[in-house]
């Protein structure tokens, strides 16, 4: 008998490092600011957020890219785990429509490979939910004419986002998405919400209008949690991470040697996630980087929006991006080392 339970033990463990979630979101709030968060934390206004900060393993203290702070490079990284221009980057510098038939891998030279190419050759399903039009980057980098072969060799197709959703407005995407992954959950979501971006553009970084959308956001994060709470296919299955792809200050975010353009927080939440801070969980593999930015050839490196698809693919137990060099070897830990 104990023998029995010695073995279901092990077995359990075994499974619990090598198989985390089977559903991954990653949420991206385009805009949002540390210093932002941070203020409007404190003054209670963004529940959702706190719960993310007292239930998640999180830091506020999180980098974009090294050189770029805009907002399609800086997705771009956090889909395929490459800097924008630094050694080994996606190359994709344009924050504009892509022109038509433009991809990611014309513009490179080369075939740059996503996360959604991952979790798509393994045969699961993938989906994008985005408040803006240049978001069809990605669905057109990686649809049935651009994307690569199946790598596994099964033949999932080279259509490798399976639903690519588009709305203005954030709580009609979400509205959107929690209908999708109520009936036919993605494995893996990637969601983006535009409002302060748009916001900060219009009326500044921490303005009213700025802060009413994050509270908006918080509610759309909110309804995010509580379907993962609640939903008995996704309960006690699911991860959410949720970053950002650049701040802001005054009316833009373009200098990239401003803290407030490139300081960003990262929350984990939900399955496999111990409640903590980032950094203490991931001493020696990434180190804090006080005010500063980091380029990619330091070490430790800092905990970045990009380490968000190789940490996801971790989770799903999917080895990383290939090509990749953002948390390459998949080492951010959302709970304390076994000691
Ligand atoms: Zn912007």
């Amino acid at each position: 008998m104990m023998r029995r339970w010695g073995v279901g033990l092990l077995v359990g463990f075994w499974c619990l490092l090598a198989h985390g979630a089977d559903f991954v979101v990653v949420v991206s709030v385009d805009g949002l600011g540390s210093v932002y968060l941070e203020r409007l934390l404190a003054e209670g206004r963004l529940p959702q957020f706190k719960r993310l900060q007292v239930e998640g393993v999180s830091t506020l203290n999180a980098r974009s890219d090294a050189d770029v702070t805009v907002t399609l490079p800086n997705h771009t990284t956090m889909m395929t785990a490459r800097p924008v221009r630094a050694n080994g980057g996606h190359g994709w510098t344009s924050n504009v429509d892509p022109a038509p038939g433009a991809t990611i891998h014309s513009n490179r030279g080369a075939y740059v490979t996503s996360v959604f190419d991952v979790v798509h050759d393994s045969g699961r399903r993938t989906g994008l939910w985005a408040t803006k039009p240049k978001f069809s980057l990605f669905s057109v980098s990686y649809d049935s004419t651009n994307g690569a072969p199946d790598a596994v060799g099964e033949d999932h197709g080279r259509d490798k986002v399976d639903v690519f959703v588009r709305e203005f407005s954030s709580p009609d995407l979400t509205r959107d998405f929690i209908s999708c992954m109520s009936t036919q959950p993605c494995q893996f979501a990637f969601v983006h919400f535009n409002d302060g971006d748009a916001t900060g553009h219009a009326q500044g970084w921490g303005s009213n209008t700025y802060n009413e959308a994050m509270v908006t956001i918080d509610g759309c994060v909110g309804q995010i949690m509580d379907l993962i709470d609640h939903h008995p296919r996704l309960k006690g299955k699911t991860t959410l991470i949720v970053t950002a792809d650049h701040g802001g200050q005054r009316m833009n975010h373009q200098e990239a040697d401003a803290p407030a353009n490139y300081t960003i927080p990262f929350f984990v939440w939900g399955d496999g996630v111990v409640p903590g801070d980032l950094y203490t969980f991931n001493e020696g593999a990434r180190s804090t980087p006080g005010t500063g930015r980091p380029g990619y050839e330091e070490r430790p490196q800092p905990i970045r929006n990009g380490d968000a698809a190789n940490l996801a693919l971790r989770l799903l137990g999917l080895g990383p991006i290939p090509g990749s060099v953002i948390n390459p070897d998949q080492d951010l830990r959302i709970a304390p080392a076994v000691r």
